[in-house]
């Protein structure tokens, strides 16, 4: 079975500067980093690879440098690296990228045997959006599993996935027919770190490139044409002065009554 990783290169956002006037990220000079939830993506594909032998595939749609990100992926183990780039996928949307992933997925699956897994992060930490692996499996017609934090079991003759799901406060555990597509939490695994012979091997190896003439995608459905939504404002949200209510060292009591007086007058309680 083969397995794909989608991983994106995003800025690194402790780093990351708005520009006042533009509203946009300022982007320059800002180094790069995977997706911290594509890390813990990328670590389960390589672990169901050494338990199970399934061939790995990490692809990412981006600009030229985002190859970088793919070598990283190539030094931890994943036998082949995709990079999705061309003028006309820039300036897409969360639509108009699953529809360039998911067109990329089906033509492995049409070379290779199976694609029967995709895994992809929770979100990123720039668009934040959480719906492009949710995009892929739609366009695919995948199962898709969300916010796993655990592959319970793997059934590759049954073709069975059994996942739990990091709900708010509780688990839940669910079982799909393969083809599927997850989306992980960083609870899910430790990311492995690049072995020295590995990462000298992933220089000298390729990252192969798709442009879009080899996936040949009707250009209204890509980029920005193919894109409906645009960020029309990217803004801190102002914060409110806090207010300290009583001193809760000298008698917390007192100030805990403060507390649930101004909750209740704000209709912030149920009672
Ligand atoms: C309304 C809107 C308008 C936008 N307009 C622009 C624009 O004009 N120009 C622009 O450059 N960007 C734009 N973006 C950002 C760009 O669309 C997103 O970065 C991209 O679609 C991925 O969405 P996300 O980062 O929210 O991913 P999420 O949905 O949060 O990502 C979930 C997972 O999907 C996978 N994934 C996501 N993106 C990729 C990728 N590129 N390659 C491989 N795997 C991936 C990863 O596994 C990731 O962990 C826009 C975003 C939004 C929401």
């Amino acid at each position: 079975m083969h397995i794909v990783v989608c991983i994106k290169q995003v800025p690194d956002t402790t780093q990351v500067q708005i520009d006042p006037v533009t509203n946009t990220l300022v982007r320059e000079g800002i180094p790069f980093i995977v997706n911290p939830y594509d890390t813990h993506a990328l670590e389960e594909a390589l672990r169901l690879k050494d338990h199970f032998g399934c061939q790995v595939a990490a692809i990412s749609m981006g600009p030229p440098n985002a190859e970088a990100t793919l070598k990283k992926a190539l030094a931890l183990g994943v036998d082949q690296a995709i990079l999705l780039s061309d003028r006309v996928f820039g300036g897409a949307d969360t639509l108009a990228t699953s529809n360039v992933l998911a067109a990329a997925i089906r033509k492995l699956h049409a070379e290779v045997d199976q694609v029967g897994l995709v895994l992809c992060g929770k979100q990123t930490i720039d668009g934040d959006t959480a719906q492009v692996g949710p995009g892929i499996a739609s366009r695919l017609e995948y199962q898709q599993l969300t916010l796993v934090d655990k592959i319970v079991s793997l059934d590759l003759s049954g073709n069975m996935i059994r996942v739990s799901r990091k709900l708010e406060g509780r688990h839940e555990i669910v079982e799909a027919p393969l083809p599927a597509m997850l989306t992980v939490v960083r609870e899910l695994n430790r990311p492995r770190y690049p072995k020295v012979p590995m990462r000298l091997a992933a220089v000298e190896a390729s990252v192969e490139v798709w442009n879009n003439q080899v996936l040949k995608l009707d250009e209204q459905r890509i980029g920005l044409k193919g894109s409906p939504t645009w960020v029309s404002r990217i803004f801190s949200p102002e914060r409110v002065q806090g207010e300290i209510l009583g001193d809760g060292y000298a008698d917390p009591a007192g100030t805990a009554e403060m507390l649930i007086e101004k909750l209740l007058a704000k209709d912030m309680l149920p009672i």
